[in-house]
Parts: C-alpha cells; structure tokens; sequence
C-alpha cells in the first residue's frame, strides 16, 4: 500500500490545484491532506466556491493535481495515463450525481448494467449484476422502466446501482439529494446508511446539513483548505 497511512483507501497529500495562469489564475486547492480509511462514510461540506467538485474530480480521478500525491487503492494515480486513469474511473469509483444522468432511452436494467458494459463483461452476467445491484436499492421490481416513468428519488436509485454495479473501492456521491424532495432525501440517505453498514467506502459532497449529519465524519473546506474534520456519532474531533 505504498508509503500511505495503514488501512487507508484513499491518500490526499499536499494537493494543490490552480486553474488559468497569470491574472486569471485561481488557487482552488491549497494544500490538501485527507486519508480516507475502508468503509469510512465521510461528508464533504463548505460555501460555494470553496474548493468541493475540485476536490471531487480529484477523487474521482476526473482531473490530476497540479502538485502532490493521491493514492487510491495503493496507487499513486500520478503515475498513471490518461486510459489507466479512464479505467480507475470504471473499475474503482461508483459516481452519483446531482441530476442523475441517466440515459433516457434506456430502461432501469440497461443503464444499471451500462458501467459493465464499458468494462467489456458478457451479457449474461452483466444483467445478472445489473439484477442485483437494483436488488440494493430495493428497485429489481422497475427494472423494465424508461426513467420518465420513474420518480427522481426511483431515478436517483437507479444511479446509486449504477454507480455499485461494478463493486467500486468508493462511491463518490455530488449533491446526491440536490434535486429530491424531502421524501426522496430521506429514501436515499438510508439507502446510504444501509450501504455504509455494509461496509462500502461512501464520499459525499453536500451543502445540506441534514444530509451531512447521516455521515460518519464531517469534513469542511473553505478556501481550498480544510478547516474542520469530526467524527459525527461522538463529536469526537479526528484532527
Ligand atoms: P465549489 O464546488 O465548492 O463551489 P469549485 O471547486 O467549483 O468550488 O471552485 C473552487 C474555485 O475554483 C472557485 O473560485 C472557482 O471559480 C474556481 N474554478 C473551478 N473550476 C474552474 C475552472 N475549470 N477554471 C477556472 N477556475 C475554476
Ligand atoms: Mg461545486
């Protein structure tokens, strides 16, 4: 596991990252340390503008650091090309996004197998995890739905299938509830606590206290730092 801190899934060391140059540059990330241990279920939290979604295409390895490490799983993702970074994307993280983005046209089934489909895994099998994914979210029984005939908290499950389908080291959720009503908030926070208790490693970005309070940990950013970083059942402070 590399030089990391034993037991950690997930190594931020020294992140920064800096959009544009010269005038128009902008330090969104200003030396970012974060470990992440297996089956953590942390809160990412902080005003808009902050640093969130940079931190979180770091994560999600959407984008790379413009200095210090990130070790994921034992690899230093610095290290690797941009199709070794393309199939970490599939193959390690699960994403779940604010707006769903489902494919319309295809049924609860097909999108959930979608993920599979890219890794190039047969269609047998596929629709056999695809199956037991929505078997997760409680969902199997919508299986043959489009997702207009779905509502946005069933579309969000959806997502989260999608986003479990290939087993990933970490579920990296933005703004999951952004877009639910307070009824659909509530359905998907305890399909998150079920996942969590489960021992999945779950980072989710969110403004909403509600949401956060359900986290195991708090982390908040602000100006590209991170100012704060509790333990939520106890109060405890972890750094
Ligand atoms: P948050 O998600 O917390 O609202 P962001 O990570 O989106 O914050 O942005 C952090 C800072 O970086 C902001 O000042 C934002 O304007 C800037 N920023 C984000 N993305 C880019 C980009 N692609 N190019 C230039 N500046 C960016
Ligand atoms: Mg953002």
């Amino acid at each position: 596991m590399g030089n990391g801190t034993p037991g950690s899934v997930l190594e931020l060391r020294g992140i920064h990252q800096i959009y544009g140059t010269g005038d128009a540059e902008v330090h969104a990330l200003r030396g970012i340390d974060l470990s992440i241990a297996a089956g953590e279920y942390l809160a990412i939290m902080g005003p808009s503008g902050s640093g969130k979604s940079t931190l979180m295409n770091l994560l999600g390895c959407l984008d790379v650091p413009s200095s210090g490490t990130y070790s994921l799983a034992g690899q230093d993702v610095n290290d690797l090309d941009e199709s070794e970074l393309a199939r970490v994307r599939n193959r390690e993280i699960g994403f779940i996004f604010q707006s769903f983005n489902l494919v319309p046209r295809m049924t609860a089934l097909q999108n959930t197998e979608l993920p599979l489909a890219y890794g190039g895994v047969k269609y047998a099998e596929r629709k056999r995890r695809a199956l037991e994914a929505l078997e997760l979210v409680n969902l199997s029984y919508r299986a043959d739905h489009r997702p207009q005939q779905l509502s946005g908290g069933q579309q969000q499950r959806v997502a989260i299938a999608r986003a479990l389908v290939t087993n990933p080291t970490l579920l990296l959720a933005d703004e999951p509830t952004g877009n639910l009503d307070s009824e659909s908030t509530f359905e998907i926070l305890a399909i998150f606590d079920q996942l969590a208790a489960q021992g999945r490693t779950i980072v989710i970005i969110t403004h909403e206290e509600n949401v956060a309070e359900r986290a195991h940990r708090v982390v908040t950013v602000k100006d590209g730092l991170i100012t704060t970083d509790h333990a939520n059942r106890h109060g405890e402070l972890v750094r």
